[in-house]
């Protein structure tokens, strides 16, 4: 049997089918080792390469930790890019060439400016024990800045902006009618989000794209789950979204106007071409004043030189 289709039939198809517009690609993380560590790299992966300035995203843990074997990632350089430094849980040291020392703990943020060039370490404390959980994402530098000055910020409070169904902290950029102190040399946002049960409501901004990762827990995005594991891209065009939590969930909400410059990645460098890499990595390879000394304790992190440029050999 059928009947003639009314106006209330067709109003919430078309809602639908507008809903169904908006992008939603979800991808699948890469599990990788940084040091003794496995993460999973949400960003870059070949069919996303960045999310406005973001191009970098590695979720670690949770694992568990001891005071003398934890984070032991001995010094090794950067160029073009910023590191931004989150925890959930644990602790970590930062040592960089310009001299910085910095213990970072959760609710804290660590963000690292490479230009032209620095070195760091990340390292275990010596005195914690338990759980350990982060972030790390990188942010591609534009020209106006790549090869400028290095820098190093540690923000131990960040904004916080209440949710209808949780909590917003504001690593960079703004978000509702909170502002990041944090350093930002693009137009683009990152947030950790804290959702309890039932939905929350979103603002965005629609000249925006948007990528969602879910650190513990689990997100509805319409019919869509997101979980650990996976980047769901958004697509710019939103004003809004709705998250349907179940239970606790944590996640990163990563934004920005799409990067408009060719951004090449080799090894822990940001660059435009392969000439920059070769340089900056014969500068480490030569313990150059480009990257300067770190003191750790850890041996230094030589790398291999970059595939094309090594001669065939035979
Ligand atoms: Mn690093």
């Amino acid at each position: 049997m059928s009947g003639p289709v009314t106006d209330a039939d067709t109003a919430p198809v078309a809602e639908l089918a507008k809903a169904e517009e908006r992008t939603l690609e979800v991808g699948d993380s890469r599990e990788t080792q940084v040091g003794t560590v496995w993460v999973r790299r949400a960003l870059p992966r070949r069919e996303r390469r960045t999310v406005g300035a973001w191009c970098f995203v590695d979720h670690f843990g949770p694992l568990s930790v001891t005071e003398d074997a934890g984070m032991s990632i001995g010094p090794h350089p950067h160029i073009g890019l910023q590191t931004v430094t989150w925890l959930l849980a644990g602790e970590i040291e930062h040592h960089d060439s310009l001299g910085s020392e910095q213990v970072i703990r959760p609710g804290q943020l660590n963000l690292m400016t490479a230009g032209a060039g620095i070195a760091h370490a990340e390292e275990h404390t010596g005195n914690y024990r338990g759980e350990m959980q982060g972030v790390q994402l990188w942010v591609a530098q534009p020209q106006a800045t790549r090869q400028g000055a290095a820098a190093f910020e540690h923000h131990p409070e960040l904004p916080r902006v209440d949710l209808q169904g949780g909590t917003a902290t504001i690593l960079v950029g703004a978000f509702g009618d909170g502002l990041s102190p944090a350093r930002r040399d693009t137009d683009h946002v990152g947030i950790e989000l804290v959702l309890g049960p039932g939905t929350t409501l979103l603002p965005l901004q629609p000249e925006y794209e948007y990528a969602l990762v879910v650190l513990d827990g689990s997100i509805s995005v319409g019919e869509r789950l997101i979980t650990p594991g996976h980047l769901a891209y958004l697509g710019d065009g939103r004003d809004e979204i709705d998250l349907a939590a179940t239970a606790r969930t944590r996640a990163l909400l990563l934004g920005g106007i799409p990067f408009d410059e060719p951004v090449l990645m080799w090894w822990n460098f940001v660059g435009r071409n392969r000439e920059e890499f070769e340089t900056a990595y014969r500068a480490w390879a030569e313990h150059s004043d480009r990257f300067g000394d770190v003191r750790s304790g850890l041996p230094r992190v030589a790398g291999s030189p970059p595939l094309w440029s090594r001669r065939p050999s035979g």
